[in-house]
């Protein structure tokens, strides 16, 4: 793209290079601003890094795929399509439940099959289910076209023929909505765990989320082959340098330099560099902190009153041999989940049962452990917050390998060979994370939309925020949106 010798390019910082800031990065150098990524870790992709150790590759943070449309439009914004950098492939099974020895149900990669599963386990549940997914698609079609690509300033946005007569699904809550629909216990969980995703408890969540279910049921758990969740981050990176932005690692941003309530640039490494405009990737309370009180948007007591979603205990595994008895999710159901539920939100504290995820990239992709190895991942959801100790971590090391074992049969102990754990102290030491969240605030109704920390800086001209503290939440495929958001408003305020 060309510049006209008289008019001078906006120059742009992105702060952090999670899914938010390359996106917002790839559109805006698109359109021809001079955009510059600056990250603090010595690599890129946020909470979705990944590290090598002893042969394995480790996707940091998420590793399910789900919504492939959303990444479809992402790539098909720049006339690239997805299968131009990777491929996806659609797991079948998509992933177990285990709700104790003996007793799981397998989620199949295709609604009949699952239909025929629900049937298994309450009479006519495929009908009830059927009904429940139309609707669900109906909202996730009505979230797509009207929803979720709004910037959330104004309460307009949302005040159209479809979302009015859609109302009910926000005044009711996904818990009380999938109980009418079904009366046995664990399909009700089944329904119900897409929305832990969202961050909160399922009967704080509107029953609108319900949109999560069609992302399950609907649309289906995908896998970038290849290399796993990070090829989407590889991908998105070389469409940002195809569009000349500029990535920069280890550069921690100190501070914001205003004047005159205007970005002038930021500290960073001990060197002034000027920019423009700014749009932070990183944490918003994080982004804040480097300004003065004065210029913040919310105060610490705006934060604390916030529900956060949840932060994690994670193990990262390498096995010297070949799972035979798990899938590559599961979750362990296995224990009261409303009692961990209340453990994370209600009363924080480490849980005395918690529920878990684990999953096994490597039975779908096996270059990512050696020969005969497996890479395996666990995922403990917990408080923000808690003490966060070694000690601590080993105990719930014991009580969740010990569960696995027990639960599926498959020897987990004696064949690790490789180990790591992340928790609390992880996610504020390398992310600046509020309390250590893992993944920003919680989806609830007085969280949604117009009522999330807003996008733009109501102090300062020329700052702006992405990513999962801020329209349209937590997630990768809304930290995708979250980008294409940001960099619309922003060229309205600065055009090209
Ligand atoms: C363990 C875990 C599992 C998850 N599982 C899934 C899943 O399966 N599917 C799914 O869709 N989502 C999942 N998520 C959520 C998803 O990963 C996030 O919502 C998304 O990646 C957030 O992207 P982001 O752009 O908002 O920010 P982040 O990825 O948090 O990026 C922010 C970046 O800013 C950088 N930064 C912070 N402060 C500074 C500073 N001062 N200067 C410079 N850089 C700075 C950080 O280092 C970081 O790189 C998971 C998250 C976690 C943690």
């Amino acid at each position: 793209m060309t510049t006209s010798p008289l008019k001078m390019t906006k120059k742009i910082l992105i702060i952090g290079s999670g899914f938010s800031s390359i996106s917002a990065a790839t559109y805006l150098a698109d359109k021809g601003y001079d955009v510059t990524v600056f990250e603090k870790n010595s690599s890129f992709g946020g909470r979705a890094r990944k590290f090598e150790a002893n042969g394995f590759t480790f996707d940091m943070g998420p590793s399910w795929y789900w919504m492939p449309d959303v990444f479809e439009k992402y790539f098909n914004d720049f006339n690239k399509k997805v299968s131009d950098y990777y491929n996806i492939k659609k797991l079948d099974p998509a992933y177990t439940v285990y709700f104790g020895s003996n007793d799981s149900i397998e989620i199949k990669g295709d609604i009949d099959s699952i239909c025929k599963t629900f049937d298994e386990h309450e009479k006519g549940a495929s009908k009830s289910l059927k009904k429940f997914m139309s609707q669900a698609n109906k909202n996730y079609s009505i979230a797509m076209d009207k929803i979720v690509y709004k910037p959330g300033i104004s309460i307009f946005e949302l005040i159209t023929f479809q979302t009015i007569t859609r109302i009910r699904y926000f005044l009711t809550n996904i818990k009380s909505e999938v109980a009418k629909y079904f009366k046995n216990k664990k399909l009700r969980q089944i329904l119900e765990f897409p929305v832990l995703f969202l961050g909160a408890k399922p009967e704080n969540t509107p029953a609108f989320y319900n949109i999560m279910n069609h992302a399950d049921f609907g649309l289906g758990t995908w896998f970038p082959e290849k290399g796993g969740m990070y090829r989407v981050i590889e991908s998105m990176i070389e469409l940002a340098i195809e569009k000349k932005v500029k990535l920069k690692s280890n550069h921690n941003v100190d501070s914001l330099v205003v004047d005159a309530n205007k970005i002038k640039g930021v500290e960073s490494n001990g060197q002034f560099f000027s920019f423009d405009i700014i749009i932070s990737g990183a944490d918003y309370n994080h982004t804040e902190t480097l300004l003065p009180k004065e210029l913040r948007n919310y105060s610490e007591s705006f934060w604390s009153k916030k529900v956060f979603a949840p932060s994690s205990l994670l193990f990262y595994l390498g096995l010297d041999k070949k799972v035979k008895k798990l899938n590559h999710h599961n979750l362990f159901f296995d224990v009261d989940f409303n009692k961990h539920a209340s453990e994370i939100y209600d009363n924080p504290k480490w849980p005395e049962s918690p529920l878990f995820y684990v999953n096994f990239p490597s039975i779908s992709d096996s270059d990512m452990a050696p020969s005969g190895h497996e890479n395996c991942f666990i995922l403990i959801p917990i408080a923000p917050g808690l003490e966060d100790n070694d000690q601590i971590r080993e105990r719930y090391f014991k009580i969740v390998i010990d569960r696995i074992e027990k639960i599926s049969g498959e020897k987990i102990l004696d064949h690790i060979v490789y180990k790591k754990s992340f928790c609390v102290k992880d996610f504020i030491g390398d992310y600046n994370s509020y309390r250590g969240n893992a993944y920003g605030l919680a989806n609830t109704l007085f969280q949604t939309s117009i009522f999330k920390p807003k996008i733009k800086s109501k102090k300062v001209k020329g700052l702006y925020f992405t990513g999962q503290l801020t329209v349209p939440g937590p997630g990768v495929p809304p930290s995708l949106i979250s980008g294409k958001i940001v960099s619309d408003i922003v060229m309205q305020d600065f055009p090209y």
